[in-house]
């Protein structure tokens, strides 16, 4: 286990989709801190995880690790329908979960399970033409961002993507950013290089996303001239971007989302055009990734008595939850503390890192987060990029891997 570092040391940062591996870790007065960014959301993280629970508890009472386990087992193993929320964790943390699902036949679907289907369901139905975060940074003469700037989640966004960068020749010498729906993000003002503008909505999200879909395609309809003008702009870009934050998209998102396929797949005939999902953060890129490669199937999908069954809409968890259609919870928070574990009578058993609070009814396990006390691997927001994440400091916790591997031999005892 690596020692506490001192010095700075390069880190990648677990705490939000990007991913950030151009900083360094080192220990400073009031714990460890983020060299080389002022990213509030790594602040706040590594504050929240300066120290570690250490004790897991059975209803509320401190009880050993194997207590811990064999209760949990026995409470997962009695179950006949339970459920994996949450899902906060890593490949390694999703490859043990897998076959802990498979043995319960649990439903699992990621705390950010809405989000994730809006992207994929679009890419069932008609596939996508995503891009990287480096093609941006390397390539992209225009960004057209749906709804608000995603700097609030994703603080750092703007200098992953190499946006207002007119010191380094590499990149794109003048950019444009046009926000729709939503005022230019303020920090762009006066950046070298960029111009930074907004369209209104016409109607909602969709119908703008629809109308500029159209125009794109030249068809003819009657757009205000602000839609057809970008849409114009968009068909002269030499490489265009369509940018938007999965989780701030409204209910049937995935509207949207084929919308903006379809512009993207227009484009792509004459120029070159591609799609930046933003999101998939704490873990829930990675375990579905992982659930898709394991069973041939992505998140909310079962595997029971009746072999593999994908419910994308029935097996959103806190439907399930609300309609008492499950009778057992294990709920995975390895990275941070939001959303909770949804409250309720459900007999629960958490996973959590550092801040993530015990159940007053079932069984905590307290485990290490990937990138502070554990190691492990992570899929970025543009989702083709895998990275290493390195523990930084020895927790003595166990990784989700651990203890799913030690719940998964303890229920197939139970059940056999
Ligand atoms: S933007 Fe995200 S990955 Fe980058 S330092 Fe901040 S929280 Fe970490």
């Amino acid at each position: 286990m690596s020692p506490t570092p001192s010095a700075a040391t390069p880190w990648t940062c677990p705490f939000c989709p990007l991913l950030c591996d151009g900083y360094a870790l080192a220990q400073g007065p009031d714990g460890l801190a983020l060299v080389g960014s002022d990213c509030p959301r790594a602040a706040a993280s590594l504050a929240r995880c300066a120290s570690a629970t250490v004790t897991p508890t059975i209803d509320g009472q401190p009880a050993s690790a194997d207590a811990a386990l064999d209760a949990a087992a026995r409470l997962l193993a009695a179950a006949r329908q339970p459920l994996f929320g949450g899902l906060g964790t890593d490949v390694d943390g999703a490859r043990a979960l897998y076959p802990l699902a498979c043995a319960t036949g649990a439903i699992s679907d990621a705390a950010g399970g809405e989000a994730l289907l809006h992207t994929l369901r679009a890419l069932q139905d008609r596939g996508q033409f995503t891009t990287t975060l480096a093609e941006v940074r390397n390539r992209a003469d225009l960004i057209v961002c749906i709804g608000e700037s995603p700097r609030e989640n994703l603080p750092e966004i703007w200098r992953r993507l190499g946006v207002g960068r007119g010191d380094d020749e590499r990149l794109v010498a003048q950019r444009e950013i046009v926000f729709i729906g939503a005022p230019a993000d303020p920090v762009l003002a006066g950046r070298a290089g960029i111009d930074a503008s907004s369209v209104p909505l016409q109607g909602d999200l969709f119908d703008t996303v629809a109308l500029l879909a159209a125009c794109i395609a030249q068809r003819r309809v009657a757009a205000p001239p602000a839609i057809a003008a970008l849409a114009e702009r968009l068909r002269a870009a030499r490489y265009a971007v369509l940018m938007f934050e999965s989780k701030r998209l409204p209910a049937q998102g995935t509207l949207i989302v084929e919308a903006l396929n379809q512009a993207v797949a227009t484009l792509n005939r004459s120029t070159r055009a591609a799609l930046l999902p933003l999101g998939g953060g704490d873990g829930a890129s990675s375990v579905n990734q992982t659930w898709t490669w394991l069973s041939g199937l992505p998140l909310r999908s079962r595997a029971g008595p009746l072999g593999l069954e994908h419910e994308p809409l029935r097996y959103g968890a806190q439907a399930l939850i609300d309609d008492g259609a499950v009778d057992a919870l294990l709920w995975v928070a390895s990275f941070g503390t939001e959303p909770p574990c949804p409250p309720g009578a459900l007999p629960t058993v958490v996973l959590g890192g550092p801040g993530v609070a015990a159940p007053a009814r079932g069984v905590f396990i307290p485990v290490a987060t990937p990138g502070l006390g554990g190691s492990g691997h992570l899929f970025r927001t543009d989702s083709s990029v895998v990275l290493p994440l390195e523990p930084v400091r020895d927790d003595g916790l166990p990784g989700v891997a651990d203890v799913a591997k030690a719940l998964t031999a303890r229920v197939r005892a139970l059940k056999t």
